[in-house]
This record gives C-alpha cells, sequence and structure tokens, in this order.
C-alpha cells in the first residue's frame, strides 16, 4: 500500500509499504477513504518534535472496516468509520471514567515511536487498535468530508470550548484561526457566545474567520485588548482560547481574559517550559483549562451538531489532493497557503 513518510525535517515522501495486518483480537484493519494533514503533523515536518525516518504519519481519518478481530463487537466489515486520533483502551481506571485522553494505554496515529509507535492514517490502510473505543460510526447522512474532524480538530475546538465553559451571552476570544480556532469560534457561537473574536496575523486566517461569523482582530495591526476591553466594559473576555501552542499566544490570552474568567489552551506546546505570569493570574483569579482532547468524550455531541446543520466543518477545506500529491499539501499547509489539505488514497 502506499503511504505517507517521515524523512526528515520539512521532507515527506509518499512510499510503498506492506499492508498491515490484524495483530490483536481488538484490531480493526481500516480502508481510508479521506485523511487529512493536520497543524500537529506540522511539528513533526519542522523537527520541532523528533520522530523516527520512515514513520507512516497522520491522524485523521474516515474509512470502510476491511476486517476486524474476533474481539471487536461494534463493527464488522463494510461499516464506515471515524477515526480518533487517540486510541484507548477502553478498560482503564480513567477510561472506564470516559477520560479517553488520559487512558494509561494511549497511543496517538502517526506520531512515532514516543506516542505509543501506532503507524499513521496517511496511507491506504491504517491498523486500529482497540477499535471497539477507538472508532465509531460514520453516521450515514454525512460525508466524509463532514465527518473526518470529529476524529481530531473539530472535537479539539469543541472540547476547548466546553473547557472553558463558555455560556450564552459570554464574549469569547480565540487566539488562533487556524483550523482548530475556527472550529473553536464555531463552537463558542453554538454554546450561546454573544460575540467572539478570532485573533491572528495572517490575514487570509482572519478572513476565513471573518467568514465564519467571528469578528477579526489583526494582532500584528493592533493590541486585541483594546477592542476586547472596549467591548467588555473594560473587564476583558470571560473566555479566551489558545488555539496555537506558542508562548506569545499563551501570553496574549492571558492578557486578555477578564477577572475570574477562563483560559482554555488546546494549542500543542512542545516546549519544555514556557513563562506564565502566576502572580497576575492569581491576582486575576484566573481559571487554566484545556489539554490534549478527549476525543471519545464529546464526538458523538460534536457529529450531532453536524447532522444538525449547527456547524459546517467543510467550510474549512482548502485543497483535495491525493495521497501521491501529499508532499505539495505538506508544503502548501506550511506556507499558510492552505487552511486544510484532504487527502485522498
Ligand atoms: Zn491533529
Ligand atoms: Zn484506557
Amino acid at each position: 500500500m502506499k503511504a505517507v513518510t517521515f524523512q526528515g525535517p520539512r521532507a515527506v515522501r509518499v512510499e510503498e509499504r506492506p499492508k498491515p495486518r490484524i495483530q490483536e483480537a481488538d484490531d480493526a484493519l481500516v480502508r481510508v477513504t479521506t485523511g487529512a494533514i493536520c497543524g500537529t503533523d506540522l511539528h513533526f515536518y519542522h523537527g520541532r518534535t523528533p520522530m523516527e525516518e520512515g514513520f507512516v504519519l497522520g491522524h485523521e481519518f474516515v474509512g470502510v472496516i476491511e476486517e476486524a478481530g474476533g474481539g471487536v463487537k461494534r463493527f464488522g466489515p463494510g461499516d464506515r468509520v471515524v477515526g480518533s486520533f487517540i486510541s484507548a483502551c477502553g478498560h482503564c481506571w480513567y477510561c472506564r471514567r470516559n477520560l479517553r485522553n488520559k487512558c494509561t494505554g494511549m497511543r496517538i496515529f502517526g506520531c512515532g515511536f514516543a506516542f505509543g509507535d501506532l503507524p499513521g492514517s496517511q496511507a491506504e490502510y491504517v491498523l486500529v487498535p482497540s477499535a471497539d473505543f477507538t472508532l465509531t460510526p460514520a453516521p450515514i447522512g454525512l460525508s466524509d468530508e463532514q465527518a473526518l474532524f470529529a476524529g481530531d480538530i473539530l472535537t479539539t475546538g469543541y472540547y476547548c470550548a466546553h473547557e472553558g465553559g463558555v455560556r450564552p451571552g459570554d464574549v469569547v476570544a480565540v487566539v488562533g484561526c487556524g483550523p482548530v480556532g475556527l472550529f473553536a469560534q464555531m463552537s463558542a457561537r453554538v454554546l450561546g457566545a454573544a460575540a467572539v473574536y478570532g485573533i491572528d496575523l495572517v490575514p487570509a486566517r482572519l478572513a476565513a474567520a471573518q467568514q465564519a461569523g467571528s469578528r477579526p482582530i489583526n494582532a500584528g495591526e493592533c493590541d486585541p485588548a483594546d477592542a476586547i476591553l472596549e467591548a467588555t466594559d473594560w473587564r476583558g473576555a470571560d473566555v479566551v482560547m489558545e488555539c496555537v501552542g506558542n508562548e506569545a499566544a499563551l501570553e496574549t490570552a492571558l492578557r486578555l481574559v477578564r477577572p475570574a474568567g477562563t483560559v482554555s489552551v488546546v494549542g500543542v506546546f512542545v516546549e519544555d517550559r514556557v513563562g506564565l505570569p502566576l502572580g497576575d493570574l492569581w491576582i486575576k483569579n484566573v481559571s487554566l483549562k484545556g489539554g490534549i482532547c478527549n476525543v471519545q468524550g464529546h464526538w458523538e455531541q460534536v457529529l450531532s451538531l453536524i447532522e444538525q446543520g449547527r456547524i459546517d466543518p467543510t467550510s474549512i477545506i482548502s485543497h483535495t489532493l491525493s495521497l501521491d500529491e501529499a508532499p505539495r499539501g505538506y508544503e502548501l499547509f506550511d506556507a499558510h497557503e492552505a487552511t486544510k489539505v484532504i487527502l485522498k488514497p
């Protein structure tokens, strides 16, 4: 089968790999019908997070079960499924409490040895461990593209808003208007936010935020705090979501939140440490929430929002490429020339 492999910083290559085979009774083999390139993949692409040469990338996929091990109860051959980027065991202390993002046996697709050595889904086939707890049925009425992002970025955006405790009438600021940031903004509105601000430096991303119904703020041209303070009688935003994953974005988020407000962080931080103005946070009684998304804890809710037409995840797709064109997809995404790249095996 064809698979997109990591070859070193800024080098990915489509290579021929053996088709995976069922190894454990709870495995399922999925023929991938639609995949995507995620911002997390860029951490490897940039060499910011180490990965073994030749590792198969990717963790967003919709597909059809080709074969299921004898222990798989929920799915059989021919079933159309959405994959979570997290494979969770379903049985440990955390899984029993529906905290699948804290599963003690958690593995992440396509993220190398450090994240469980689980080959990724930018391939014609992907082997899915603990299939009953790692896959969910793709709703019949939804296209691959509509259902795909429930397994990662849309649910991450929703989780960010949920963890931030967005309530009806809130003023919400989202730092970052990439795919997760846009979905966080849409989710805030679904949860009843009265005003949602999208903050970024890239004009095309700000235009996408505006298209999604948010009020765009170019942080390169003005201080986002001016608009947010003015809109809130100088209090600050009720909830601020950090959807970038760097110190400057976090610093902006902490500055924009009102006293006793919440900052919800889902941006992926790969640095060992970043500075926190703890004195300010203490005096402001700011709550810090977020972390790696509990996809399996929220994806049913998210899929039902898509089915109801309350969120249109396809609006962020800018490019649909074949698997062979994946290297170009990485280049476009890296250069901010693509909002979201879909890969069709
Ligand atoms: Zn991802
Ligand atoms: Zn578990």
